[in-house]
């Protein structure tokens, strides 16, 4: 699983995907650029989320909330005072370490030994081995499993309590070591807000503190009552944002997946009082049946419902994905009640109320809240479409099988050779399709290197002119998953391609 991880790193730097920002000044930890193929995978899973989200519901509305907001709202928020990280260095390296992060790995790599034994037993008992009994009696597995589930409850229970010595005793119970240096000699833990400060204003005496907004949420919630009122919204309804957000996270690592500089896209969903149980519910359902249609697999998609509960939520669950380095969260769905907006009244003064024309009464409406992190969706895209095939001639291809929908080059125009006109035509091919998606234009090398290198940039089709061409106004069509070959009409690409690429 290494391996796949570092392929995927690998290609998407060799394709133009991510770069690791400031190269040239040795890269920024946690901090990455999208390049020119990935900007464009990038905006299109940002195209298909917002068109489900905003286009497809008359009842939700989108906006673009400024990234600096008034202090006051990460006071009311909870972040300044609960949006922490517990730290704990080690005294002889100095390298500064999550606390929780140290436990989780530390299970993880029970996790491996309970998957080398099945693997082991898989090998011995062959086609009659059958998985979920032997880990329902093995006693080493059982012992594994249960070692697991204390330490984590453990910890949990810990840090809800916010009781970090007790995580310092776990780290030590268990002879956690440096994972750099094997020492084991730890400071204690304390807890490290997450949130980037900044300053707005000239002067050093009238400059107000700022942070960079570590969720987009809070311009949702602030913007409730101006959206409600401007949109005549009524309740149910939502409101759908995209935008970046900044954490200082400590533990930097796993390429896109936790980064400093990130992209959400959020929606709150705005509900009567009472009714969040049916919502929340509801929002499961459709978050997952989003994720599905885009044909990554079910099995690589799980629920994990939450035992231990956020300041906000009454209920939450996460879709979880299944990384290259395992199930890990990509979204949260959180029942949010009406946390946000009161504490918005308290610390504002202003109501942030509905009138219910129906109960003729006015409330504070409860929140139902989908969020899910634009660049943790690039990489589930990304790492589950990068493919190796063994082809029948004993070579492999790589092939990037990314749902044609978030292609960023829907077809790649080919003159099978440099001359007798046969440029010309590829062009005028170019020129008629770019109006509808973004085509490319390709001549150099063999046709078979040029298709490869299409295949391993996620581009679902290439067309070829030939000289045939020129007698029948007809080109060839090959598919990138398939790699069959048609014969059809220059005037019929337009549809063939509206047909694969279109949602
Ligand atoms: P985690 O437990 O992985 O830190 P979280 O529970 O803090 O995530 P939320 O605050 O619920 O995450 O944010 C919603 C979504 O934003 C997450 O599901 C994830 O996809 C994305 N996200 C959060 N933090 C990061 C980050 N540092 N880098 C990239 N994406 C992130």
């Amino acid at each position: 699983q290494d391996d796949k991880f570092k392929k995927v790193i690998s290609h998407a730097k060799e394709y133009g995907y991510v770069f690791q920002s400031s190269e040239i000044y040795d890269g920024l930890s946690a901090v990455y650029d999208y390049a020119q193929n990935g900007a464009e995978l990038k905006k299109n899973i940002r195209d298909y989320w917002w068109k489900a989200m905003v286009q497809m519901n008359e009842n939700i509305v989108g906006i673009d909330a400024a990234i600096f907001m008034h202090p006051t709202t990460w006071k009311a928020s909870g972040h300044v005072d609960a949006f922490n990280d517990p730290l704990i260095d080690n005294k002889d390296s100095k390298k500064r370490y999550r606390a929780d992060v140290l436990v989780e790995d530390y299970c993880a790599k029970i996790e491996a030994k309970i998957n080398k034994e099945v693997a082991k037993a898989a090998k011995r008992f062959g086609e009659s081995f059958n998985k979920e009994e032997f880990v329902s009696t093995n006693g080493r597995v059982l012992g594994y499993q249960e070692k697991i589930k204390t330490t984590l409850s453990r910890m949990a229970k810990s840090l809800e309590s916010e009781d970090l010595a007790d995580v310092k005793a776990l780290i030590e119970e268990l002879e956690i070591a440096d994972p750099l240096t094997g020492s084991k000699n730890w400071t204690d833990v304390k807890q490290f807000n997450l949130m980037f400060g900044t300053k707005l204003g000239a002067s050093a005496e009238s400059a107000m503190d700022l942070y960079l907004r570590p969720e987009t949420a809070q311009g949702i919630f602030v913007n409730f009552l101006n959206v409600q009122k401007t949109g005549r919204m009524k309740i149910p309804f939502g409101i759908a944002q995209t935008g970046k957000a900044f954490r200082n996270e400590i533990v930097a690592r796993q390429f896109i997946f936790r980064m400093r500089e990130f992209e959400q896209m959020e929606m709150q969903f705005f509900i009567k009082p009472g009714t969040q149980k049916k919502w929340y519910k509801h929002w499961k359902e459709h978050r997952m049946k989003w994720h599905l249609s885009l044909g990554m697999g079910a099995d690589n998609y799980r629920f994990h419902d939450h035992e231990k509960l956020a300041h906000y939520a009454d209920a939450a669950s996460d879709i979880e994905f299944k990384f290259p380095f395992g199930f890990k969260e990509l979204e949260g769905i959180h029942s949010r009640t009406d946390f946000d907006l009161k504490a918005h009244e308290e610390h504002s003064g202003k109501k942030l109320q509905y009138f219910d024309h129906e109960d003729n009464a006015s409330y504070t409406p409860y929140v139902l809240e989908t969020s899910i992190g634009l660049d943790r969706m690039f990489l589930a895209v990304f790492s589950n479409s990068l493919q190796e095939e063994a082809l029948e001639n004993g070579t492999t291809r790589t092939v990037f099988k990314l749902p044609s929908v978030l292609a960023p080059v829907k077809a790649a125009i080919l003159p099978l050779v440099k001359k007798d006109g046969l440029p010309e035509v590829a062009r005028k091919i170019v020129d008629e399709l770019k109006w509808d998606f973004n085509v490319i234009y390709d001549e150099k090398d063999a046709v078979g290197r040029r298709y490869r290198r299409q295949d391993a940039n996620g581009t679902p089709f290439c067309i070829t002119v030939d000289h045939d061409t020129l007698e029948d106004n007809m080109v060839t069509i090959r598919h990138r998953d398939t790699m069959e070959q048609q014969r059809v009409k220059i005037e019929d690409l337009r549809n063939i391609i509206k047909e694969e690429v279109d949602v």
